[in-house]
């Protein structure tokens, strides 16, 4: 079986804090049905999960407490997407410095949060992600962003800044910037996101071929404002 990119997916989005209602308005424009995940039951139906930016300490606390530390990290096990922009990006990592207490801690990358200082506490940059379908150039958002310092065993840099700072990287069917999608008019990281499933193989087992080629809907949806950072 493989996944395709065509509307009618249950998505969740961990809401427990962060700019989680950019990526729900996004996906809905997508055309998904979109779960606002506040208690770990709600994780049972979906068929991919969005951990939104925001502040990483105060997210890592909520799961904590919520009790979803092991529910998370045994959804990303499973294969199906999981992608972290930003502060999920932290959570994601196995590797972090300045955190108080433990993530979701499953890909294999090193990140330094608020690396890149207040002077450029938020930035734009044109970059390319390796897998996104269209020749376009991706204009992607940093807002008190963390830096990828490295990338490790199974994950892989997918987007770089123009000094070569890792911005994007993946592991099999699990997805990790540091920039802000939902907060541009540019559907194509949503769209691209959920066909990376492995169909429950385990993370870092998707392989690209084995995913639909219908390609992503690459029209704008949900700009504007944000209450990302
Ligand atoms: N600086 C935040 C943190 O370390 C992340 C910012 C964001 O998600 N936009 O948690």
């Amino acid at each position: 079986m493989t996944q395709t990119t065509t509307a009618g997916k249950c998505v969740g989005v961990l809401a427990l804090q962060g700019d989680f209602r950019e990526h729900r308005e996004m996906l809905q424009a997508l055309g998904h049905e979109v779960v606002e995940v506040r208690k770990v039951e709600q994780l049972t139906r979906l068929d991919a999960l969005i951990i939104p930016g925001g502040e990483s300490t105060t997210i890592a606390r909520l799961i904590l407490s919520n009790g979803f530390r092991e529910p998370l990290r045994d959804f990303c096990a499973f294969g199906k997407p999981v992608w972290g922009t930003c502060a999920g990006a932290i959570l994601l990592a196995k590797e972090v410095d300045q955190l108080d207490r433990p993530g979701i801690e499953t890909m294999d990358i090193a990140v330094h949060r608020n690396a890149f200082g207040r002077q450029v506490d938020s930035f734009e940059a044109e970059i390319e992600v390796a897998g996104l379908p269209g020749d376009t150039p991706f204009r992607a958002v940093f807002i008190r962003a963390p830096l990828f310092e490295r990338v490790f065993g199974k994950a892989e840099a997918i987007a770089r800044l123009d000094d070569g700072t890792i911005v994007a990287a993946r592991q099999g069917s699990l997805l990790a910037t540091s920039f802000h999608p939902e907060v541009t008019g540019d559907t194509r990281i949503h769209a691209w996101f959920l066909t990376l499933g492995s169909n429950g193989h385990g993370e870092g087992t998707a392989d690209p071929v084995l995913v639909s080629s219908a390609g992503p809907d690459s029209s704008s949806a949900a700009g504007g404002e944000t209450s990302a950072g």
